[in-house]
């Protein structure tokens, strides 16, 4: 397929401002006549296609090129539809809107607050994925980040009418506290007026019967988190966020440079293997290049 780069440099200040206006803006392609759609009879989860990100750098993992098939991450983001609500889980790395969709990849090139650049492809934008399964964001009940980091955060202001899932600590750091790792604050700012739950249990049940669950997995950032979804046929699965990145931090024991704290993510990746163990859950990896290709994507779901 014959691929078209747009570079588009984002400096950080002007990007603190379009990003706002136009994640705003973005509520205009909701169609008028849009109808809610009907709750599965069993929950679904869905897999979208939020980019790949070039790493260049392995060093921040703690790793050689030598230790992993790809230095390539994927970006996914995932919607469970349950019986009794919809929840987001992550929004990707790019704003829907922050690239010029033609209908052929395009490399974004963002510039993160501390001058650092990151290179990203993306194809597909988040809310066309949602519309084509037939959401519209205003459809969406419950809106939760693995962590703040910008590649998670993309088009969090698109789901500012949600009721927000977060932890006091996380959400500290991302309103004025001290903070680690690439933020990019503008994707996230609406979130400060959300309806917000914060959550204060290792382990909150979204829909209370067990079926999805937010884990506390502290040590990537303050408050990071970890989703349970329990799926009829599939059976237990586990939302890394960013406890990993490559598979090869987990058989390698290699814990990055860039946490918040080393020692918080070596006991949290204790507790969820623990946690998969009781559960016999599988752990999805979200930015395991060669696992994301793998699996189904939306339209096609997980049940
Ligand atoms: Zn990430």
């Amino acid at each position: 397929m014959k691929r078209t780069t747009i570079r588009l440099f984002l400096v950080a200040a002007v990007a603190a401002l379009s990003f706002c206006g136009q994640t705003r803006g973005g509520g205009q392609t909701t169609p008028s006549a849009h109808h809610k759609p009907q709750p599965p009879h069993s929950v679904r989860l869905y897999v979208f296609d939020c980019g790949v990100l070039h790493n260049a750098d392995m060093g921040r993992f703690n790793l050689k090129k030598e230790d992993v098939t790809t230095t390539d991450m994927s970006v996914a983001c995932f919607l469970i539809a349950h019986p009794k609500g919809t929840l987001m889980w992550d929004t990707g790395a790019i704003p829907d809107n922050a690239w010029n969709p033609n209908g052929l990849a395009v490399t974004v090139h963002v510039t993160l607050p501390d001058g650092e650049v990151r290179e990203a492809d993306v194809d597909k934008s988040l809310q066309a994925q949602l519309a084509e399964i037939g959401y519209s964001p205003s459809d969406i009940e419950y809106l939760a980040l693995s962590h703040y980091h910008y590649d998670h955060t993309a088009n969090s202001n698109v789901f500012a009418s949600a009721t927000w899932l977060v932890r006091q600590v996380e959400r500290d750091a991302m309103f004025g506290g001290e903070h680690s790792g690439s933020l990019q604050p503008s994707t996230f700012s609406a979130l400060q007026e959300s309806k917000t739950i914060i959550l204060r249990k290792d382990e909150y049940d979204v829909f209370g019967d067990g079926s999805v669950i937010i884990k506390s997995a502290p040590g990537h950032t303050q408050g990071h988190q970890v989703l349970y979804v329990k799926l009829a046929k599939t059976g237990g699965v586990v939302l890394s966020g960013d406890l990993y990145h490559y598979p090869a931090e987990r058989t390698l024991d290699r814990v990055p440079t860039f946490e918040f704290n080393q020692e918080q993510t070596r006991a949290s990746r204790v507790a969820v293997d623990a946690f998969l163990k009781k559960t016999n859950a599988q752990l999805w990896i979200q930015h395991d290049f060669d696992g994301n290709v793998k699996l189904k994507k939306s339209p096609q779901f997980y049940e």
